[in-house]
């Protein structure tokens, strides 16, 4: 069992000393910033130009769908969401913070990302690192 929180993603870095991020992938031909890594950029198709790019905390809501139905144990309603992250990146993650309210999101909305232990733990007991976005303060 880890002494420290696990990352629930690859691209989710949990330092040992200091605040969890966002890691993405920027092309260092055209600068194109992806959440994963790819083989190939996206953007320019240029090979082997991936280098590790720390993720904005900050940026707007895409899109999202509320939930009703899902496994045994997770609790209903809540918020599937997609964000544009400040700089670039595309993150999808459920939105907290805000009532499961299509009349009280806003396509556009400033949003922040946030991290949290994940309410469960694995079958080892090992905790894990997650994280969500939230209307910005
Ligand atoms: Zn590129």
């Amino acid at each position: 069992m880890s002494d420290q929180p696990l990352s629930i993603m690859p691209f989710l870095k949990v330092p040992e000393s200091g605040d969890p991020y966002l890691e993405g992938s920027k092309c260092s031909s055209c600068g194109a910033i992806s959440l994963k890594a790819r083989m190939a950029c996206g953007k320019c198709g240029g090979r082997d130009t991936a280098k590790p790019q720390k993720l904005a905390n900050k940026g707007t809501l895409h899109a999202f769908s509320i939930v009703y139905r899902a496994f045994p144990g997770i609790e209903v309603p809540f918020i599937s969401a997609i964000a544009d992250l400040d700089g670039g990146g595309t993150i999808k993650t459920n939105l907290i913070g805000i009532d499961p309210d299509p009349e009280k999101i806003t396509l556009g909305m400033d949003i922040e990302v946030t991290y949290a232990i994940a309410p469960r733990k694995d079958g080892e007991g090992n905790e894990y690192m997650t994280y969500y976005i939230k209307p910005a303060a």
